[in-house]
């Protein structure tokens, strides 16, 4: 089989099918990467908006029970009024009249709380509203996502598995001191780049360390041969030209 076809344009070959597997592998990885960022997302704002509601409904409940203290005091005083029209002695009047008074003040600075409190909570619903909106928002996105992602996936996974079935055709052309190597390399490179090619006469293509002349010379021979600085089988480019020294 060596014989059948060049092992440099078997070892290009494999390279090419190599980077090709890389980039599809990145896709699908970076889909579910996306799709986890975007969860976590949903989970933050969703988190905020539970917070602005709990908040949202304390001032709300604040509000409220000021409100029921206005009304109490109003039924209070409306008593006292009555009692006052009732009263039988001069101490008696005197003392109701007082306790009104104190009432009327109570009830005006009870009114203004009420009022406060009732603006605060009103103000404050428009967090809840901002908050509402961005977790719509991010949960809008991340069906955008997942529905692009469950389309697009079992078509990477189609085309990962047609590059696959080509890598194999290609592997089987490999000589059996290249497959050796290539093997031992494919495992510790699991799924990244074992191939590097030869740059600009002289230098590795994956770590651009120099190579030897000597190590040149072996490629010449077409013998397998790896960088001694990334440990990647090495080819030549088809326009390489080989100068000793
Ligand atoms: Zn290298």
């Amino acid at each position: 089989m060596e014989n059948s076809s060049d092992i440099r344009d078997v070892l290009e070959r494999i390279h090419e099918l190599q980077l090709q597997l890389i980039e599809l592998n990145g896709r699908l990885r970076r889909g579910a990467l996306l799709l986890n960022s975007q969860t976590a997302a949903i989970q933050k704002n969703d988190a905020a908006f539970q917070a602005a509601t709990n908040e949202y409904n304390k001032l709300y409940a604040y509000a409220k029970q000021k409100e029921l203290e206005v009304t109490h005091n109003d039924q209070n005083l409306a008593k006292r009024k009555e009692q006052l029209r009732e009263a039988k002695t001069n101490k008696e009047y005197q003392a109701l009249q007082l306790q009104i008074s104190a009432d009327e003040v109570a009830r005006s600075v009870l009114d203004d709380e009420a009022l406060e409190a009732i603006e605060k909570a009103e103000n404050y619903h428009q967090n809840v509203e901002s908050a509402e909106q961005e977790l719509k928002k991010s949960q809008e996105l991340f069906e955008k996502t997942k529905k692009k992602y469950t389309e697009d996936k079992p078509k990477i996974e189609k085309d990962i598995a047609a590059v696959n079935e080509l890598l194999k055709l290609e592997e089987v052309k490999l000589p059996h001191d290249f497959k050796e190597i290539y093997d031992r390399l494919k495992r510790n490179f699991s799924g990244g780049e074992s191939l590097a090619v030869v740059e600009n006469q002289r230098f590795c293509g994956s770590c651009n360390h120099q190579i030897p002349i000597n190590s040149l010379a072996i490629i010449m021979q077409k013998k397998p041969i790896t960088c001694s600085s990334c440990a990647r089988l090495l080819y030549i480019p088809k326009d390489f030209v080989f100068e000793r020294g």
